[in-house]
């Protein structure tokens, strides 16, 4: 075995908020098997210094589904690739307000918007403004939007109807980028999340690990987001789907998984690191190990895919030594929260169609 480095060096030093060199980065990626236990130490130094043993719990649910002009490789949502063409229905006013409603009586955080669309049109924009002015009149709550991409006068237009936090994620590397997404660029992607910081948004920005792309892909990947200064960095795994052109690609290792959730918290020392989409067929039975590295998770399944249901993951959690902290949360799983521990949760309910 290769003389592996002193992982809590790398952590004191990500404290410090001190840059890594590409090679170390290359270091965390290709850690023996024997260093997953460090590491992930030494990454769980960096996530307690800002959020403690806290896991926050996130629900997503689409507000527009599917049909999407983009050509994703990995999105069944993308009508190039099995989701029907055509425009598909969008939320009405009343329903996210509802929805908030719903979420405020449970003492929620926040509410998120997804809708599957290369950006918003000037008509789902109308309904998504409406309703988050309606939502902050009534209730105290944050809101999140994903909407796709961004101009300049439609990022101010959310922020000023009181949208907190946009989500848009890089996916991948500007150099693997076209190798996964044709209709819109990696400049496309950044530009959108610097309009919505410079709107005064929060932002909400990833990417997927196995797409095919390789390390130095990766490392680009998390540099890019370093550099960005977002906020809150969703990391999801590739779960290869039916008739998408990734369908046959193979699944990354849950050890790899792991050391890239680790290097993604190194390089982002601060910010709200979340395991999405692919956690569960990617990290099979090490998913506890995520927390240490990550301080937030999705549950109830992801905008396409299926995942563990709220009682087990509340019990991984529970196991795993962690305390829940409640983000985004549907009345079921706040119930089986109540059930298990008997006590009130901050949550927040997704916007659902
Ligand atoms: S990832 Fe988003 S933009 Fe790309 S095809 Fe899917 S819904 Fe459309």
């Amino acid at each position: 075995m290769a003389a592996q480095p002193d992982w809590n060096s790398f952590a004191q030093r990500a404290l410090k908020g001190e840059d890594f060199s590409r090679s170390e980065c290359l270091q965390i990626l290709n850690a023996d098997d024997d260093e997953l236990l460090p590491l992930l130490h030494a990454a769980f130094l960096v996530r307690r210094e800002s959020f403690g043993r806290t896991v926050h719990i996130q629900v997503l649910a689409n507000a527009k589904v599917g049909a999407c002009p983009e050509d994703c490789g990995f999105c069944s949502q993308s009508s190039k690739q099995g989701s029907p063409s055509g425009e598909s229905p969008m939320d009405t006013v009343e329903s996210l307000v509802e929805a908030a409603s719903q979420a405020a009586a449970i003492s929620a955080k926040r509410l998120c918007m997804v809708t599957a669309t290369r950006g918003p049109s000037s008509k789902d924009l109308d309904v998504i403004c409406e309703a988050a002015r309606e939502i902050k009149k009534k209730y105290d709550i944050e809101l999140c939007a994903s909407l796709g991409l961004l101009t300049e006068a439609k990022a101010k237009r959310l922020a000023e109807a009181g949208i907190d936090r946009f989500n848009h994620n890089l996916e991948t590397s500007q150099n693997y980028f076209d190798k996964v997404v044709s209709t819109h660029s990696w400049a496309d992607r950044v530009n959108t999340v610097k309009l919505a910081k410079a709107s005064g948004m929060e932002t909400c920005c990833g990417g997927i690990v196995g797409l095919g792309e390789s390390e130095e892909d990766l490392i680009d990947l998390v540099f890019a987001l370093r550099e960005l200064k977002v906020d809150s960095v969703p990391v999801n795994f590739l779960d290869p789907r039916p008739g998408t052109v990734m369908a046959g690609r193979e699944r990354i290792s849950p050890q790899y998984a792991l050391r890239a959730l680790c290097l993604f918290r190194f390089l982002c020392p601060t910010a709200d690191v979340r395991v999405a989409g692919g956690r569960e067929v990617n990290l099979r039975s090490m998913q506890a190990l995520a927390l240490f590295p990550a301080n937030s998770i999705f549950t109830s399944g992801y905008l396409t895919t299926d995942g563990n249901t709220p009682t087990d993951d509340i019990q991984m959690i529970r196991d795993a030594g962690f305390d829940i902290e409640f983000d985004g949360v549907e009345p079921d799983m706040q119930r089986a929260v109540m059930e298990t521990e008997g006590k009130s949760a901050r949550v927040s309910l997704p916007v659902t169609n």
